[in-house]
């Protein structure tokens, strides 16, 4: 194992239509850059990858702008239901939850099922091991998401999708997009996880299972880490993140890995993104979707895919 490698970081906030006005962006980029430089000092304190991006997930879900934990869209009946998983590289172990309720940090239940015989639990099962583990009730919801829960309710569920992150503008224009949020680090000693947590498409069926806590949607090896975000059912019929980490294990560059996949994506018509690191420390993001909110830290310092086209893109550095 190396004993002292270079860390790596990327984040996301979601992947959807563009954002309202420069406001929205520089909220975003604001949001996404102080969680890239909290959790980029505990990777360069020491801190092992599955720690680092366990971190950066809380964050993101305690921020209201994006959707997951607090700031969850609301599913058809009004209701929040969140969903979260942690893929560790090294043990290649991957625990998750599906479908919790009334928690703060859904990541803290997968983080506590890596090392549980049953590592993926749904809504009761969950519910009950948050009993077990006396995490604090807790309501992830916020007035802009029943607002926007309810002007949909007036159209009766036209959109496919929720806003990607909670912005007045988009509520009251009712622009449609997506959110949910990723983390993949590398650490100091060479191993990477990923982790991904959500509320969901927003506006969907009872007992829906969203790619987040699914391998599809959030995968990790020795060799490459990935966590995506977009349409969930288009994740899926894709099996996006283990397409790239396995490619990459069977000799592929991380970028070529992306490139290949985003462009079966984009044939086959996804709406999607994805963040990636490689064991070199090669950091890579792609989407179908209009915009994808990323954020990361090379090393030197901190980028972010706010401000690329609207076309499908993959990037590398
Ligand atoms: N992939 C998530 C889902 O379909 C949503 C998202 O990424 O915004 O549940």
């Amino acid at each position: 194992m190396n004993s002292k490698v270079q860390p790596k970081l990327i984040i996301h906030g979601g992947a959807g239509s563009s954002l309202q006005g420069k406001g929205g962006v520089e909220k975003v980029r604001r949001s996404l850059y102080k969680v890239v430089e909290e959790v980029y000092s505990v990777l360069m304190s020491g801190g092992t990858a599955s720690e680092a991006v366990v971190k950066g997930c809380q964050m993101l879900e305690d921020d209201p702008c994006f959707n997951a934990g607090t700031g969850s869209v609301l599913q058809s009946d009004g209701q929040v239901r969140m969903s979260a998983a942690l893929m560790d590289g090294i043990t290649q172990s991957f625990s998750g939850v599906i479908n919790i309720t009334r928690i703060q940090n859904p990541i803290d239940l997968a983080k506590a099922l890596q090392s549980s015989s049953d590592r993926v639990l749904s809504d009761y099962g969950a519910a009950e091991l948050a009993r077990e583990l006396q995490i604090p009730s807790y309501n992830p919801l916020t007035d802009l998401r029943l607002e926007e829960w309810l002007q949909e309710r007036q159209d009766n569920f036209k959109k496919t999708m929720a806003g990607v992150v909670a912005e007045k503008e988009l509520v009251s224009n009712g622009n449609a997009g997506r959110g949910t949020i990723g983390v993949v680090a590398l650490d100091s000693q060479g191993n990477l996880s990923a982790g991904t947590s959500t509320g969901g498409k927003g506006f969907e069926r009872i007992g829906r299972v969203s790619d987040s806590a699914m391998p599809a949607g959030n995968y990790a090896t020795k060799d490459a880490a990935v966590s995506c975000t977009g349409i969930g059912e288009d994740i899926i019929d894709e099996c996006l993140a283990p397409r790239v980490v396995v490619r990459v294990g069977d000799g592929m560059t991380l970028q070529d890995a992306m490139q290949r996949s985003f462009n079966e994506s984009h044939q086959n018509k996804r709406d999607l993104g994805a963040i990636a690191l490689d064991a070199k420390g090669t950091i890579a993001w792609g989407k179908t979707s209009e915009v994808l909110l990323a954020a990361y830290h090379n090393g030197e310092k901190i980028g972010d895919t706010l401000d690329e086209s609207e076309e499908m893109q993959v990037g590398c550095c």
